[in-house]
């Protein structure tokens, strides 16, 4: 039996997967890692080069120059730092959501990040979202969760989410970001966003936050006894 547990939540942007997952880390005492922004780091590391999402060559001469450290800070955030700098609220913009996206599709950046997510569910218990964590990341996950929502709910979340840390924002330009986001991240050769065979889905479109944590730990509790 595997030392640590380790509940895999995949989903397409704006489900709500971080703040569930946070809450029901938190719960239980595990660790939660926001995949998300592991990948937002790189894609503003590349913008900082001024290397675009599809510049295949650039980014992978630039791969290497990527030094990211996670830090779990009494905040309770999950802190990135990129090359000693700390990024985390810097990452969180739609052009970077896009240009997460848009890295996120290349080979080589998955294969540096891999070892990474690994290796924090090799040393502790884990509530870890993104969108191949279920499927590439962790196949022998503990516990499998897709977590989903129709579009127009999604954005809408995203939008009042971003509205809220003052960004000017559309509800039309996030919606269409959500959309553009789900194609990219669904139809990418390598790692696409999919339910793995072995998930629970989860449609949270009518669900409170609440409800949805309640859902979740009764997910995992069928699985293992906290
Ligand atoms: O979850 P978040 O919206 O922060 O993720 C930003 C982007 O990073 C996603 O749209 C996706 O392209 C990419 N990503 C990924 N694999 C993960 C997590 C995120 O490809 N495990």
């Amino acid at each position: 039996m595997d030392k640590y547990v380790s509940v895999a939540i995949d989903g397409p942007a704006g489900a709500g997967k971080s703040t569930i997952a946070k809450r029901v880390a938190a719960e239980l005492g595990w660790l939660y890692v926001d995949t998300g922004a592991i990948y937002r780091t790189v894609g503003y590391h590349m913008s900082l080069m001024g290397i675009g999402p599809k510049d295949k060559d650039g980014i992978e001469r630039c791969i290497d120059d990527v030094n990211i450290q996670i830090e779990y800070r009494d905040d309770g955030i999950q802190h990135m730092i990129l090359n000693g700098q700390d990024v985390t609220d810097l990452i969180r913009t739609p052009e970077m959501s896009m240009m997460a996206s848009g890295v996120s599709a290349q080979p080589c950046v998955r294969a540096y990040l891999l070892d990474m997510q690994r290796e924090l569910a090799r040393t502790h218990n884990v509530v870890m979202d993104g969108r191949d964590i279920g499927t590439v990341v962790l196949p022998d996950a503990t516990v499998k969760v897709y977590l989903t929502a129709s579009a127009e709910v999604r954005a809408e979340r995203r939008w009042k989410e971003l509205l809220a840390k003052g960004q000017d924002v559309k509800y039309e330009d996030v919606y269409i970001d959500v959309v553009k986001r789900d194609e990219q991240d669904m139809n990418r050769k390598i790692a696409p966003l999919k339910c793995a065979d072995d998930a629970e889905l989860l449609d949270c479109s009518y669900l409170t936050i609440d409800q949805v944590v309640a859902e979740m730990k009764a997910i995992i509790r069928k699985k293992v006894q906290p």
